[in-house]
């Protein structure tokens, strides 16, 4: 096994995922959702599962990780590599029913695709599987030092490549190509990739809180909206922010300043100890108060680390206390069909004394493009 500086740190996260196994009545672990794998053992391919017993590790992969996977698996943990030749589960479950015969293993059941589930299980149902939800993604809600470094980095590489994006805009460009720029840039800056499909959306097209970046050339007086990430280390960030292409009108400006004081509003309530519904409440006031709160069909933010949309979710139903090194996105926003819409998205980690922003980056009024 590959000696890096991680091994400690899957240590101490192997050895908290054993003690929450213990609290669910279970034999064994099969973890298999990639996030969580790359969590547990810092294996950042695509193809991986973790199978945990109390004293027993195994980690499982095919053949095209061979090689990745002795540089990057733990060295100061005790994890036995094995090599699915054919790439099949069944290579798995045969291993999991010499290991675990009899006994209760819990698997990622939300995760696990149908077809897979039934190769795991086997014909003789050596093992019994039980789904348990959720343990791996509890233990990578709060994240520690290094890890809110890294979605800093993510953040600040995104927010950097967007600053120098937003003078090659203007009129006449089509929404994929600020797109490619702003992609281009981030890579340009040290980023894996994206976290996520950029969202370019210009005009009317702004108000689909999801659109798909098309190909409409963008004119004089749209709105602008581009909700974008970079990925770094395998960790991601998830930024929105808003323009006009020339001079605002004055409705831009008054739904521009309403989506900031309600994300303002949500980041002040933002601390240790809050419920996601309470966060997202705060921002939710600010619209209702003007009759608007049909105009905000969705939550006010959700987690972020290894993946793009992780927990804790900040929505109406998020009964979960957030935790200090939590980190989540605050993303209201306002959409008008027809019109358009407006969000402003950025990045904070919980703290017990409230909450920061991972990277500054302006937003304090409704900014003209080009700049
Ligand atoms: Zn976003
Ligand atoms: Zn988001």
């Amino acid at each position: 096994m590959g000696m890096n500086n991680a091994s400690s740190t899957a240590a101490q996260r192997l050895a908290r995922v054993r003690a929450s196994l213990a609290e669910h009545g279970l034999d064994g672990l099969l973890v298999s959702q990639i996030a969580n794998v790359r969590y547990l053992t810092g294996f950042s391919g695509s193809s991986g599962w973790l199978l945990l017993g109390s004293d027993r590790a195994l980690f499982f992969t095919d053949g095209r990780y061979e090689t990745q996977a002795e540089e990057e698996l733990p060295g100061d943990v005790d994890l036995e590599l094995v090599i699915l030749r054919d790439g099949s589960i069944a290579g798995l479950s045969q291993r999991a029913a010499q290991e675990f015969a009899g006994r209760r293993v819990g698997f990622e059941g939300q995760h696990v695709a149908y077809g897979d589930w039934e190769r795991l299980r086997g014909e003789d149902e050596a093992v019994e599987w039980q789904s348990v939800p959720g343990v791996v993604e509890a233990l990578r809600a709060a994240k520690d030092d290094d890890e809110i470094a890294l979605i800093g980095k993510a953040a600040e590489i995104a927010a950097a490549a967007l600053l120098e994006t937003l003078p090659t805009v203007r009129p006449g460009m089509r929404e994929v190509d600020v797109a490619a720029e702003l992609e281009y840039r981030m890579r340009r800056l040290g980023a894996e990739g994206a976290a996520f499909e950029v969202i370019v959306a210009s005009g009317a097209r702004t108000a689909l809180p999801h659109a798909a970046t098309s190909e409409r050339e963008m004119r004089e007086g749209d709105l602008l909206l581009i909700d974008f990430g970079a990925r770094w280390r395998g960790y991601c960030s998830d930024m929105t922010r808003t323009f006009v292409l020339g001079e605002p009108q004055a409705r831009q400006r008054e739904v521009y300043d309403l989506v900031l004081a309600a994300q303002q509003a949500a980041c002040a309530a933002l601390r240790d100890g809050v419920t996601g519904a309470e966060v997202d409440a705060a921002a939710r006031a600010v619209f209702t108060a003007r009759g608007l709160e049909d105009r905000f069909p969705h939550s006010s933010g959700h987690g972020l680390g290894l993946e793009v949309h992780e927990g804790p979710r900040l929505g109406r139903r998020s009964e979960e206390r957030l935790q200090p090194g939590t980190v989540v996105t605050v993303e209201p926003g306002l959409y008008f069909p027809g019109w358009g819409g407006i969000r402003i998205e950025d990045d904070l980690v919980v703290t017990t004394s409230g909450a920061g922003v991972l990277v500054e980056l302006e937003k304090h009024r409704l900014r003209s493009l080009p700049s």
